[in-house]
């Protein structure tokens, strides 16, 4: 194994420059989450790459969602295999790129996408490709990658092709947006997400306001009520993020609406949250008001495991042998499909991708060397396993 990996790093950094043209080309193609068109074409991109690098690629297709993509590197073999996940979607709309195009500043590169988590899609490509170029043959090399991440898979069944690809495999790394910290996830929280509406009785507030309903007043009790279920022990955690209400300042309001977000530890949880918030929504603080309530889409929590955890041990000390920074494990607050690979029972690392900051912000940069260093962990990783 120690030949292969010295094969394999130095295909690594002989590819270094092919790795910023190809990271390039797909920070330069549009590809925000909610236009198919465009997200259908890097999922094309991405299977001609990948079947140039050898690996048996096949789109999965969905009529209202941007396609996925599996690819295989090498063949099944008695051992199971490794899964690489991540997704090629991006939060920010057509026209972007136009805008801002891939560039390199001082060590930093920017464009949509190029942290969140483009890079990572390069990463899994040439690792798979540096270690079948060396020689390795252990295990089949599994990449899954979504299409529609960005919206937690509302008009797809993603979800279930990661649980079904990853079902039996013996490790998966999700290489999304990496943190500058070194910090590796090892949990996620899931989300669920409602949007409650109030509906009151408008009257002129000053002839005769005993005879409105106000719709905001109805609401601004709710909102206190919502906030107050927040369980920072159980890392239960609520947040009315919008409010919207009323038209005119002499008029009692006849509605009111908020977007509430919800994350979770646990998807049990996601229940007692649901009973929580439809108990709220039930009760009415002022008479003649009435309380819609539309439970939107969510994201099941990555469970920390001990599977997880072991597998965390394993990257935390290859990286010590490879002389990189120490990694250390967290639980983050945000989603990702990881999600599902832990569902299917299998050991997960996430955010193994490229370093950096600030991603669905223009702002969003990662760290250039940082695409070769994680590509080697890895690729030694995988050695590892
Ligand atoms: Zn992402």
């Amino acid at each position: 194994m120690k030949a292969i990996q010295e094969k394999a790093f130095r295909f690594i950094d002989a590819k270094r420059d092919e790795m910023i043209k190809t990271w390039e080309k797909l920070v330069n193609m549009e590809s925000g989450t909610l236009h198919k068109e465009d997200i259908d074409k890097v999922a094309m991109f991405l299977k001609e790459t990948a079947e140039s690098f050898g690996g048996h690629a096949r789109l999965v297709e969905f009529q209202q969602a941007g396609n996925g993509l599996v690819v295989e590197f090498g063949n099944p073999t008695d051992k199971p295999q490794v899964c690489f996940l991540g997704h090629f979607d991006t939060v920010f709309p057509h026209g972007t790129v136009s805008k801002r195009p891939f560039k390199i500043e001082e060590g930093r590169a920017y464009g949509p996408g190029v942290l969140d988590m483009k890079a990572g899609v390069v990463i899994q490509l040439y690792v798979a490709k540096a270690l079948i170029e060396a020689g390795y043959s252990d295990r089949q090399i599994r990449v899954v990658l979504a299409g529609d991440e960005e919206m937690g898979h509302p008009k797809s069944d993603m979800s279930r092709v990661f649980e079904e690809e990853c079902a039996g495999a013996v490790a998966a790394f999700n290489f999304e947006t990496g943190d500058v910290s070194n910090a590796l996830v090892v949990g996620r929280k899931g989300t669920a997400t409602y949007d409650i509406a109030v509906q009151g009785i408008s009257v002129h507030a000053g002839r005769e306001p005993e005879k409105g309903r106000s719709a905001i007043l109805e609401m601004a009790h709710k909102i206190i009520a919502i906030q107050a279920l927040t369980d920072y022990e159980k890392g239960v955690t609520f947040n009315v993020g919008t409010v919207k209400g009323g038209t005119v300042r002499n008029a009692v309001p006849d509605h009111a609406e908020i977007e509430v977000d919800v994350r979770v530890m646990e998807s049990e949880q996601l229940d007692e949250v649901d009973k929580k918030i439809t108990d709220v929504v039930a009760h009415t603080y002022v008479e003649g008001t009435t309380t819609t309530c539309a439970r939107g889409v969510g994201i099941m929590p990555m469970l920390r495991t001990a599977g997880n955890e072991k597998l965390f041990e394993l990257v935390r000390r290859v990286s010590e042998e490879l002389g990189l920074e120490t990694p250390h494990p967290v639980i983050s607050g945000g989603g990702s499909d990881s999600a599902y690979s832990v569902r299917a029972g299998v050991p997960t690392v996430d955010q193994m991708g490229v370093k950096g900051q600030w991603n669905h912000s223009d702002r969003e940069y990662a760290v250039v060397d940082t695409l070769f260093e994680r590509a080697k962990l890895a690729l030694a990783c995988v050695l590892a396993l």
